[in-house]
């Protein structure tokens, strides 16, 4: 069975063609400029696919898909479109109705639209992702697999706000997380890593990339998560602020309200702060990490979000009423022996013993990364998104 998985963003298309069950990937590529604003002459789009690179003006998703369906069928991948059993849509924002992945009906298709509004730059872009192979397609089944579905088990007093009770019951206003499908990838991952059932194993997870959170995972169901009715919410990252007072707010607007409105001021929050805001350097750990010796600010940047990182691992350790183990993941997770380091070093005192030798020399790969006699293990585990994607798709077929 061949299972595409889909993450489409406004003007991108990232795919994984996938075969199940064997979990082999078979090709994988990204779509990239996609833009009304592309003409036959004029444009900016191209695409990468397998090894095969090319620059052709792309205006829409759904051109997109007809290129790589027909990529497909010309490099003998698969005969027909028919030839894809699923297609899994990464989805960031489920809210309150998805607790698990669901075929694309018309009245799911519905209820993404209507959370347009809590995910304003993801799911009008996944809605492209989902019409684009419904219209190449009639016979492919569509199936949305939420970012939000894995933290739907966290508890009242931890997934609401202390706001007015009537902006939860008539807006929504809560806190949903988002990474919730490499959350619990990692989680399992880590249990069959340890070889102890999930059930029994309390777990925080650290998906650290330019996007980043944090969760408390217990007997295998998250408990807390550090993303809250947005991405906005918990840890300073690549671009975004994390949490702050929300006085800010109105005190920036009071010095200057034309040019910080609301609208802009969450823009700063979403695209110009964190890393990027402090260091003035850049969004990217990897040049904030080859400027530590020349600026200063590179050093604050990181020393803000370890610090951050290890309040939140203290505060699950307490919630969990302890922890067996720490998993790092995702782009710098998995990568920064650094961030890895320092942030076990600031929860050393819960009983974390690291491996410096192991940690300095890992990267990308499952690694045990504190010592044998460590009372809380930390790992280092490669994130799967489409791997899980292409699973929940399988699973829904076969039923
Ligand atoms: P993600 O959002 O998971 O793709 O992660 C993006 C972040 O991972 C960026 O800040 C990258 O700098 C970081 N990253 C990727 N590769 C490396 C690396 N080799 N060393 C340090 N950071 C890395």
């Amino acid at each position: 069975m061949k299972i595409m998985a889909v993450n489409a963003g406004s003007s991108s298309l990232k795919f994984k063609l996938i075969e199940m069950p064997s979990e082999k990937v078979i090709v994988k590529g990204l779509f990239e400029s996609i833009s009304k604003k592309n003409t036959e002459e004029n444009f900016t789009s191209k695409y990468k696919i397998g090894n095969d690179e090319c620059n052709v003006p792309i205006r829409t998703h759904t051109e997109a898909v007809k290129i790589l369906l027909d990529y497909l069928i010309d490099k003998k991948i698969i005969k027909s479109y028919d030839e894809i059993d699923g297609v899994g849509h990464r989805i960031v924002q489920g809210g309150k109705y998805f607790d698990k992945s669901e075929v694309i009906t018309k009245d799911v298709e519905a209820k993404i639209e209507e959370l347009c509004l809590l995910a304003p730059l993801h799911n009008p872009a996944h809605l492209d992702g989902i019409r684009a192979f419904q219209n190449i397609s009639k016979n492919i089944v569509n199936v949305a697999v939420f970012d939000t579905a894995f933290h739907q088990t966290m508890a009242p007093d931890t997934y609401m706000y202390a706001l007015p009770y009537e902006w939860y019951e008539k807006y929504g206003v809560r806190k949903y997380g988002a990474h919730g499908t490499s959350h619990k990838y990692v989680a399992y991952k880590c249990a069959e890593v340890m070889k102890r059932p999930i059930e029994d194993l309390k777990i925080i997870t650290c998906h650290i990339g330019n996007g980043a959170s944090i969760s408390a995972v217990k007997g295998g169901k998250c408990v807390d998560t550090s993303m809250g009715l947005t991405p906005l919410e918990g840890i300073p990252m690549g671009t975004r602020s994390g949490n702050i007072d929300p006085a800010v707010l109105e005190y920036m607007n009071q010095i200057d309200p034309e040019k910080y409105t609301i609208k802009e001021l969450l823009r700063i929050l979403n695209r110009e702060s964190g890393y990027l805001g402090v260091s003035c350097c850049s969004n990217d750990s990897r040049e904030i990490e080859a400027n530590l010796d020349k600026n200063p600010l590179c050093n604050l940047a990181l020393d803000i979000q370890y610090k951050r990182i290890a309040d939140y691992i203290g505060s699950y350790y307490v919630h969990m009423g302890g922890a067996d183990a720490i998993v790092f993941t995702a782009g710098i997770g998995e990568n920064s022996s650094r961030l890895r380091r320092e942030v076990l070093k600031r929860v050393a005192v819960l009983g974390v013993e690291l491996d410096e030798e192991v940690n300095n020399k890992v990267r990308g790969e499952i690694a045990e990364i504190t010592k044998p006699s460590s009372p809380i293990k930390a790992f280092l585990i490669p994130t799967e998104e489409e791997l899980m994607i292409a699973r929940d798709v399988y699973e829904i077929i076969k039923k």
